[in-house]
C-alpha cells in the first residue's frame, strides 16, 4: 500500500478521537441501520469559518453568546463535515464529496478516512450532491482532476447545476464566493455527462427520493431515504449548524446565498423533523451528524444518535 500523506494525517486525527474503542479503528462517525440496509457518516474533516461567515451582521451582543454555549469559538469555527453513506445490497451512495485538497488543510479526509473502513473511491456507486459548495462539490475531482468515484454516477438537482453552470454567476455571487463559483463551474465541467440532474421527488434508487430545499443555494436539495420500516431525511446544509440555526431558525444565516428562502425552508424543515421525531442527518452538525431535532424552550436542539 502506498502511503499517501492525507491518509496518514487521517489516521492520526481518528486515533485521537477514537482512543476508547481504539482496538476498532473506524472512521464512521455515526451509524444506523435501517433493516438490512446501513446508513453511517463517514467525516472529511472540518472546516474553520470565519466570523463573517457565522455571525455576519447579526447582532452580535445575543449571537456570540449562543455560538459560545453550545461550544464553538465565534471567531474561528470548526465545522465538521459528515458525509452520508448509504449501503443498501450493491449500492454504495455517498452524499457529497467532500472539499478535496484544495479547500482548507482541515478538510479533505474522506479518501483516508473510507480506506479505514475498508471502501475505496471505485466501490461508491452514486454520489448524491446536496449542492455545489466547495465543501461538498469539489472533493469529486481527484488532484489530477479528473473524477475521484471513477465507478459512481453522480446526481445534482437541476436548478442548483444550471445556477454554477451559469457564466453569469461569477459577476452575480459577490466577492466573498467568486472563488465557489469558478471552482464549481470547472468541476461540474469535468463530471460532464457522468452527472445526472435531478428534480424533486425523483427516485433515485428504490426508496431513496430527492427533497427540495432551498435556500442555502438556489438549488440546494436533500434526500430521503425510506427502508426497513424507517426514515431518515439528509438536510444537507438547510439545518447549517447547531447552533443559531436552532436557537434563532428565523434568523437570516450569512452562509446562506438566499437568507430569506433559507429562513423559511428551515422554520418549516425544523417544524417538520420535531414534530414527527423523523432520523436526520446534517452535514455540519456534532457527533456525526445523525440524530433528531426536538423543540426547546427558545427553538430547537439536537439530539444525536
Ligand atoms: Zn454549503
Amino acid at each position: 500500500m502506498i502511503i499517501r500523506r492525507r491518509t496518514f494525517l487521517g489516521s492520526g486525527l481518528a486515533f485521537a478521537s477514537l482512543a476508547s474503542t481504539a482496538l476498532l479503528p473506524t472512521r464512521a462517525v455515526s451509524e444506523m441501520s435501517l433493516g438490512d440496509a446501513r446508513l453511517r457518516t463517514v467525516s472529511d474533516g472540518n472546516l474553520i469559518l470565519p466570523e463573517s461567515f457565522v455571525i455576519g451582521d447579526l447582532p452580535e451582543d445575543e449571537a456570540v453568546p449562543i455560538v459560545k454555549a453550545a461550544g464553538y469559538a465565534p471567531d474561528n469555527l470548526e465545522a465538521p463535515c459528515n458525509l452520508a453513506l448509504w449501503e443498501d445490497g450493491d449500492a454504495r451512495v455517498l452524499f457529497d464529496a467532500g472539499s478535496g485538497s484544495g479547500f482548507m488543510p482541515s478538510a479533505g479526509e474522506i479518501v483516508g478516512n473510507l480506506e479505514a473502513l475498508g471502501l475505496a473511491p471505485d466501490d461508491i456507486t452514486h454520489v448524491i450532491f446536496t449542492h455545489g459548495h466547495p465543501d461538498h462539490l469539489w472533493g469529486a475531482l481527484d488532484d489530477f482532476d479528473e473524477p475521484l468515484f471513477l465507478n459512481a454516477q453522480h446526481y445534482m438537482g437541476a436548478e442548483e447545476h444550471a445556477y454554477w453552470s451559469d457564466p453569469a454567476t461569477l459577476d452575480t455571487i459577490g466577492a466573498a464566493r467568486q472563488s465557489f463559483a469558478a471552482g464549481a463551474a470547472r468541476r461540474l465541467e469535468v463530471l460532464g455527462d457522468g452527472l445526472t440532474l435531478a428534480g424533486a421527488g425523483d427516485e433515485i434508487l428504490p426508496g431513496l427520493s430527492m427533497v427540495s430545499l432551498p435556500g442555502h443555494t438556489p438549488g440546494h436539495m436533500g434526500a430521503r431515504i425510506v427502508s426497513g420500516g424507517e426514515s431518515v431525511l439528509i438536510v444537507g446544509d438547510a439545518i447549517g449548524n447547531a447552533h443559531l440555526a436552532l436557537a434563532r431558525p428565523g434568523w437570516p444565516s450569512p452562509a446562506d446565498q438566499d437568507p430569506d428562502q433559507g429562513i423559511a425552508t428551515r422554520i418549516s424543515l425544523l417544524e417538520d423533523l420535531a414534530a414527527s421525531g423523523e432520523t436526520m442527518v446534517g452535514f455540519h452538525l456534532p457527533d456525526g451528524g445523525i440524530g433528531r431535532i426536538e423543540a426547546a424552550a427558545a427553538g430547537y436542539s439536537f439530539r444525536a444518535l
